[in-house]
């Protein structure tokens, strides 16, 4: 049982003065400090959360998010503690403003309380690659969240806030959603803004949502989605918003399901198997028609992404270099063994990784052959997804080819580490809205299951999930 009521009467209660802000802050503090074990949080915000909460309790109207603590993944631009990307060359670095949707969240009363462990820059599907720590599986401690978002799944599992922001560039806020049994949401690419969020691939970076419902999720999607003239790329919020508790449950009843074929082949833990077959049967018994679609440049995807992205974090992960933020290695005689020091301490192995290969990709001599390929490739994803669309509503798979796993199991072996990413990388390539649903376990670790819909549905697809969260339970 959650210590926490839903986010929309947490904050009626706020507001009405039966609960108090402070309190909802002490609580989120103390419960962060009890389970500190686990490794989930980097910095917390103690006096800056409690002079707000104290501010909410005096105010008459404290907003739709009254007095609700939430927690930020340390790659969004918060003030008050560095804002590290879970990354030695961001020690020290203190956010000049803070990212759009932080100030959305709070401008309607929410409260960050704390910042969330990440593989460091958000490269990474366990958190094992932050430069500073491990986070443990709240199941299973001998295990990883997930990752890159692990710190904030595990942060919502271990109750210590009622939702938590992460990122989702590749999948990272589904699959620790999965790995941990949240609700874990990534919009379609633009619905909200990426000013104040350390860059990792800017045209797949999306906010990600993790959450105990999808109601919750919905709601706080609703506060941060819109345009943003700080942020060129993104998208007009739908006429009716994003908050569907207000909303009849349309039921699953005709709705169109495809099952992506792809995705259920080789590689599939046969216990993932089981739970999605699981959920498609309810899906039919709840009157869904179910069929089954191949998308056959979907296997594709994982290749794909892993020239893009590290293309565009070689680009975006230049501008650290010594000069202008954070670590700056003193030793240094000159400028250019200032940069060569600063990145060569400050970077860790994954960062390195992709700035060799996306300089690689991109160089003059390479870029044919890769990089532009990989964009020829990406635009044939982007009309097979669409086409699926034409006929189906919504589609249907695993989140990840397995439950979470060991800690150290794929930390020496980055393309065994990728792997992990291979169902959730084409809607970010498509930038298409997909979300992760707890749907079972398998012996005691949790499987979610994933949809995707077709471009700004995301009112739709957040619609659907509260009506198959609801047969789900
Ligand atoms: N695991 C993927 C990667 O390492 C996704 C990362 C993300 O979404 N931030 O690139």
């Amino acid at each position: 049982m959650s210590q926490w009521p839903p986010i929309a009467e947490i904050a009626a209660q706020v507001k009405a003065k039966k609960l108090s802000a402070v309190d909802m802050v002490k609580q989120a503090l103390k419960t962060i400090a009890e389970k500190s074990e686990y490794q989930a949080i980097i910095s917390t915000l103690p006096d800056q959360a409690l002079a707000r909460a104290k501010a909410i309790d005096s105010s008459t109207d404290g907003g739709r998010l009254a007095g609700v603590p939430f927690i930020a993944k340390d790659n969004f631009l918060v003030y008050g503690p560095d804002t590290t990307a879970a990354s030695n060359i961001l020690k020290g670095f203190k956010a000049p403003y803070q990212a759009t949707v932080i100030e959305k969240l709070e401008s309607e009363g929410a409260i960050c309380v704390a910042k969330a462990n990440l593989d460091a820059f958000a490269h990474g599907a366990s958190t094992e690659n932050s430069d500073f720590f491990t986070t443990k599986n709240p199941h299973d401690k001998t295990r990883v969240p997930g990752g890159s978002s692990g710190g904030s799944a595990a942060a919502v599992i271990l109750d210590m806030v009622p939702f938590a922001l992460g990122t989702d560039t590749g999948g990272s806020t589904r699959q620790p959603a999965s790995f941990v049994g949240c609700v874990g949401y990534k919009p379609t690419y633009g619905l909200m803004s990426r000013s104040g969020i350390v860059a990792m691939a800017s045209s797949t970076d999306t906010v990600g949502t993790l959450a105990k419902s999808v109601e919750d999720a919905a709601l706080v999607i609703d506060v941060m989605a819109g345009k943003d003239h700080l942020d060129a790329t993104t998208i007009d919020r739908e006429p009716d918003g994003y908050d569907i508790s207000c909303q009849l449950d349309q039921g699953l009843r005709g709705k169109k399901f495809a099952v992506i074929k792809e995705y259920m082949g080789e590689g599939l833990a046969s216990e993932v198997r089981e739970v999605i077959d699981g959920v498609v049967k309810k899906l039919e018994s709840a009157g869904a028609q179910v069929s089954e679609i191949s998308l056959p440049s979907s296997p594709l995807s994982l290749a794909v992404y892993y020239i893009i992205c590290p293309a565009e974090v070689s680009s975006n992960l230049s501008r650290y270099d010594g000069q202008r933020y954070g670590y700056s290695d003193e030793s240094a005689k000159d400028l250019q063994e200032s940069y060569d020091l600063s990145r060569g301490h400050g970077f860790g192995k994954e960062n390195k990784r992709r700035i060799m290969i996306g300089t690689y990709v991109l160089s003059s001599g390479y870029y044919d052959a890769y990089y532009k390929k990989a964009q020829t490739v990406r635009t044939k994803l982007i009309n097979e997804f669409n086409s699926a669309f034409e006929s189906y509503d919504f589609l249907v798979g695993p989140v990840a080819p397995t439950t979470a796993f060991k800690i150290g199991a794929n930390a020496a072996d980055p393309l065994s580490m990728y792997l992990s990413d291979v169902m959730t990388v084409a809607a970010n390539l498509v930038g298409i809205p997909a979300i992760s649903i707890p749907a079972g376990k398998a012996g005691d670790l949790p499987v979610g299951v994933q949809l995707m819909a077709r471009q700004r549905a995301d009112r739709d697809l957040l619609g659907v999930s509260r009506s198959l969260e609801g047969i789900l339970k």
